[in-house]
């Protein structure tokens, strides 16, 4: 059993935090529990949290006396509260502080555990930072995920998603099923291409130029944006097509090239130079020698990360992203009937669905932990498992011969890392694939002043620039979920910055509007609405064709699907207000009969106060303020 304490004060939400490392825990399929010991709970008071989690029922239910790992939230109880009592030598700390363990003033104390087990993270400037609240509770328990490994990162995000599942914007969810906003979204992108909708920019010629280094999902956003802002952007890419991962990477089935061909053709159509075969070599030489005000940087991460495995002369090991990037040229990559691929990832299930579709009788998917643990996505396992595709968990591959392999069992200890048990195995292979992440060339960037890398990817500020003035940079190059999705985003977000860099104006994003969770909706107005089943293609028909997998909707499911939103916060002039004001307070404004956020004003000289408007809102778009007298 693995017992984590955690210290903080009232209103530092650690009983969040506990709460978090155990759904994170429970998520991957252990069991887990989770409980506060208030002395008091005033804010500022010191409170403490526990968390226990083990393979097997727990039936123990006291505090927590003598803790595997301690966090602590707040270094000033230091001096108040015996926060390390208990803690054994090979315990793990995390303290919420931007100082380190001397500066702490717990040097010589620090000296006593084992140091690679004990991290300060100033995770309340973090939080203040990034989510613009002093609240650094899922910080911490992201922290504690990467320093015990006992809990991957992917548990904590969903146990955070799930917590917060109405402040993230999911309220729907709380009623039936989320919205499938993606099937939305691309019947939009469908129609478009197929009715040949164009683009412009928004902005007068700025007359300044902006290099965007590397052609896939995040450069061509930050060329997109940029141009709709005025300026000349030139996409240096080093491969023969662009696209990025998404053409060398993502397979056809789940993106179909003509799609992708399409989007790339609207972007260059505003515009937009793109120069293939074009690899950076020195960014400050590109820079100068192309006259370019600044750059955008977003070359993905290419370099697959290679496992030593031991093998005979004519052991066949290939990496997952040469077996998919051939798959764009003439020549078929030969997997051979059995093909094992190595890793847990959605690499790992593309390669292996792929392997299947070239005609592999056996593709067997071997990964050292458990199916809870596997850090590809539920749907993707799925769809693999349905074509055909096997699984061997908790297993590696320890030496690799012709036709053969030794494969051996391991165990999860009890901070969930994988063991070899000394259990071997042969598996019959023709080929051994490795699926094991990728890591980013950077020597475009070498000798550039200013830029900080840290464990292989650019760091860079609020604002997406690197530490030298005017390049900016995105993507998978840059510390993040490694989607498409963020890529496009990181891209959106750097055009605004580098557009605000170059007139000298510091882009200032738009206050948020407040977040309308779920208990300021009146659900019963809305009618029950099952979402959308996108049509998929039989299982059977996928193994031997690269068609699409997933479909798009129709425009009547379409339609359907964007009615479900229940448009939190946002009128949408169901008149509910304007029938229910006992003083006939609320007037519909002259010429918007159809919805429109402005249809409806309030006259305050009629208006008592009573709420009736705010109770009986559907979405909650009406607030009620305190009068100034
Ligand atoms: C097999 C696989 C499947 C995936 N499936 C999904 C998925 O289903 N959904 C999802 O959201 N994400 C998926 N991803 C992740 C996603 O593809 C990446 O997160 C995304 O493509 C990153 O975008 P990017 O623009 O940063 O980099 P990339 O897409 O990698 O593009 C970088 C571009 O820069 C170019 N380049 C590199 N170096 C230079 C240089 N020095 N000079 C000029 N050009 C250069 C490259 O040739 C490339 O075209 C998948 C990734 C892989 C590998
Ligand atoms: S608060 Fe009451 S009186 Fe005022 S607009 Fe709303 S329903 Fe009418
Ligand atoms: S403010 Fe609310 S109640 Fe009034 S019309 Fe809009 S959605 Fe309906």
């Amino acid at each position: 059993m693995f017992q984590l304490r955690i210290h903080g004060r009232g209103g530092q939400g650690v009983v969040t935090a506990a709460e978090l490392v155990s759904v994170a825990a429970f998520i991957e399929g252990r069991h887990a529990q989770a409980f506060p010991s208030f002395g008091s709970e005033r804010t500022g008071a010191p409170v403490v949290a526990f968390c226990r989690i083990d393979d097997k029922e727990i039936r123990v239910r006291e505090p927590i006396a003598e803790p595997d790992a301690l966090i602590l939230q707040d270094p000033t109880l230091l001096h108040q509260v015996d926060v390390f009592g208990g803690l054994g030598p090979d315990g793990y700390i995390l303290i919420n502080s931007a100082r380190s363990f001397e500066e702490l003033g717990l040097g010589d104390f620090a000296d006593r555990f084992r140091r690679d087990r004990l991290r300060t993270v100033p995770a309340t400037d973090l939080a203040r930072e990034h989510l613009g609240r002093p609240i650094p509770n899922a910080v911490l328990v992201g922290g504690f995920a990467a320093l015990s490994g006992l809990i991957s990162l992917e548990s904590v995000a969903a146990a955070i998603r799930a917590k917060f599942a109405a402040k993230l914007g999911d309220n729907r969810a709380q009623l039936d099923e989320a919205v499938g906003i993606n099937s939305v979204e691309r019947f939009l992108g469908d129609q478009a291409i197929e009715q040949g909708w164009t683009m412009q920019a928004a902005a007068p010629p700025s007359g300044k130029r902006v290099l965007v280094v590397g052609a896939g999902p995040s450069g061509l956003s930050a060329a997109y944006h940029l141009t709709r802002l005025g300026h000349d952007v030139t996409i240096h890419e080093a491969g023969p097509m662009a696209g990025g991962m998404m053409r060398f990477g993502i397979p056809k089935y789940r993106l179909p090239r003509e799609v992708l061909d399409a989007e790339v053709e609207r972007i260059l159509a505003m515009g937009v130079r793109l120069e293939l075969d074009t690899k950076v070599t020195n960014i400050e030489q590109s820079l100068r020698e192309g006259g370019f005000d600044a750059a955008f940087l977003a070359v993905g991460a290419h370099i697959s990360k290679r496992a030593y495995i031991p093998a005979g002369e004519s052991g066949h090991i290939l990496d997952a992203l040469s077996v998919l990037r051939s798959m764009e040229g003439q020549e078929r990559p030969m997997l051979g009937r059995r093909v094992v691929v190595y890793g847990g990832g959605n690499t790992a299930m593309d390669v292996a669905r792929t392997a299947r579709r070239l005609g592999a009788e056996e593709a067997i998917v071997v990964y050292r932990r458990t199916r809870e643990r596997m850090p590809a996505h539920d749907f993707e396992v799925e769809e693999a498992e349905q074509e055909g595709v096997m699984m061997r968990w908790l297993s590696t591959i320890k030496q690799a011969n012709e036709g053969k392999l030794v494969i051996e069992k391991m165990e999860l200890d009890q901070t969930g890392f994988p063991q070899p048990t000394g259990e071997l195995e042969e598996l019959e292979a023709d080929s051994v694939v490795l699926a094991l992440g990728q890591d980013t060339d950077l020597s475009l960037l070498e000798g550039i002043a200013g830029i900080d890398v840290e464990e292989g990817v650019v760091e860079v500020g609020p604002n997406m620039m690197t530490g030298h003035e005017g390049i900016f940079a995105g993507g998978d190059m840059v510390p993040d979920e490694r989607t498409v999705t963020v890529g496009i985003g990181h891209g959106k977000k750097a055009a605004r910055h580098i557009d605000g860099w170059l007139r000298g104006k510091p882009y200032e994003p738009r206050p948020k509007p407040e977040v309308v969770t779920f208990d300021m909706l009146n659900t019963w107005y809305y009618a029950d609405a099952p979402r959308t089943v996108q049509p998929q293609l039989d299982p059977i028909r996928r193994q031997g064709t690269f068609d699409e997998v997933v479909h798009g909707l129709d425009e009547s499911n379409a339609l359907f699907e964007a009615r479900r939103c229940l448009s939190c916060g946002n009128c949408f002039s169901c008149d509910n207000c304007y029938g229910v004001c006992p003083d006939n307070a609320v007037l519909k404004l002259a010429g918007t009969a159809s919805a429109n956020v402005n249809g409806y004003a309030i006259d305050l000289d009629y208006c008592k106060g009573c709420g009736m408007c705010v109770s009986e809102c559907p979405c909650g778009a009406i607030t009620m303020e305190p009068e100034d007298i």
